[in-house]
């Protein structure tokens, strides 16, 4: 079985959402005068003591090949991870750099990456970007009067919906406006893109009228997620989701849902199907939960298909426990003591703890595997919320 350990590129979607974002837009010039040579937007979502940052920059000048952008941190914000971009920090300074696939930007043109990080305190926008060594933001040539307006821009996002936990991450992607998925989410082709798509859907809906719907198909360039950062802190993780699949899980393994795990090199943890039931993988090593074994498939459990199926999973530190309809799982379950064809393999590597960064829902197959899916419900929370 072929298997394809990725890297993927997360494009974060990083709007206004369950939480106030501060949206700073780019210089405005009052007076006709030069453009900056370029413009950098630093757009922030952020939690209790946690971030995200979409960064766009744009630039004005000649045609760029290869970038690295710098900023500042006015307090103690500290970088994990990035997207599109290698971001490292050194004390207060971070640098950004390109990746392969954008290093260029045209006169006019823009590239938007993003990162994660923690704050303590107050979480303030750097002032003080470079691109390739030029300020950024910059409209003052020394002869001329320049104004420039920074415009702070509190959004508040649309009451979560009944039921929804205090702190918790709900969406029924009933606030999509359009076809394409935007505000929390945004669309991820890893590697490629096929012929794998996820919309926005009105026909079929668990809740409301509204939907993401899934054309799964196998190939490498065909893999499509939708995608958001981790809405929620602290160590334990619930997430909770319905979804419709049109066909059943396939022999092959095929993946629906992902999350970036920091702790595990940036590699994925992946739920989806092998043998016809639902599994665990660790893109890392490719262990499966349960092992693949005739007694640990047995210990899980097909998915139905042409209706609604609510999986929940918690994680709390190295802990991972899985539902179906509200039953807990025995052979997705990951408890520390080594069970034969359950977490035996799982746990030849000792310390797992997945930091787990966002959230992918979509559909990429390794072998052959094909399906159209439904996601709809989907719930971020510190504890388990139900099938409610
Ligand atoms: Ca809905």
């Amino acid at each position: 079985m072929r298997r394809r350990k990725s890297g993927l590129a997360i494009m974060a979607a990083a709007v206004a959402a369950a939480m106030t974002a501060v949206i700073i837009t780019n210089p405005v010039s009052v007076q006709a005068v030069d453009a900056p040579a370029c413009a950098v937007g630093y757009q922030v979502d952020q939690w209790s003591n946690g971030f995200v940052a979409q960064v766009k920059v744009t630039n004005n000048s000649a045609p760029i090949d290869g970038w690295t952008l710098t900023w500042t941190f006015a307090g103690d914000q500290r970088v994990t991870s990035g997207w599109s971009a290698d971001v490292t920090q050194s004390g207060k300074v971070v640098t950004a750099r390109n990746q392969a696939f954008n290093r260029g930007i045209a006169t006019g043109a823009s590239v938007q990456f993003g990162f994660q990080g923690t704050f303590q305190g107050v979480n303030e926008t750097p002032v003080d970007f470079t691109l390739n060594g030029v300020r950024c933001n910059d409209t003052n040539p020394p002869t001329t009067t320049t104004t420039t307006t920074t415009t702070t821009m509190t959004t508040t996002s649309q009451e979560p919906p009944p039921g929804c936990p205090s702190g918790a991450f709900c969406d029924g992607f009933e606030n999509q406006t359009g076809t394409t998925p935007a505000g929390d989410w945004s669309l991820t082709f890893p590697n490629c893109q096929g012929t794998g798509t996820a919309t926005v859907d009105s026909s079929t809906a668990r809740s409301g009228s509204k939907s993401i719907r899934v054309n799964g198909r196998a190939g490498y360039c065909n893999h499509v997620f939708l995608a958001t950062p981790r809405k929620t802190t602290g160590s334990s993780l619930y997430t909770r989701f319905y979804v419709r699949h049109t066909t059943a899980l396939p022999e092959a393994h095929v993946t629906f849902a992902a999350m970036k795990d920091t702790a595990d090199g940036g590699k994925d943890l992946r739920m989806g199907g092998q043998n016809r039931a639902l599994q665990w993988n660790r893109e890392s090593d490719d262990a499966t939960l349960p092992e693949q074994s005739p007694n640990g498939v047995a210990q899980s459990t097909p998915l139905a298909v042409d209706r609604w199926t609510c999986v929940e999973f918690g994680i709390t530190g190295s802990e991972l426990r899985t539902w179906v309809n509200g039953t807990e799982v025995p052979g997705l379950r990951v408890d520390g003591v080594s069970t034969p064809d359950v977490d035996a393999q799982w746990l030849r590597r000792s310390g797992w703890k997945p930091a787990l960064t966002d959230l992918r829902l979509g559909w990429e197959s390794y072998g052959s595997g094909d399906d159209t899916l439904w996601f709809d419900d989907v719930v971020m929370a510190a504890s388990r919320v139900g099938c409610s």
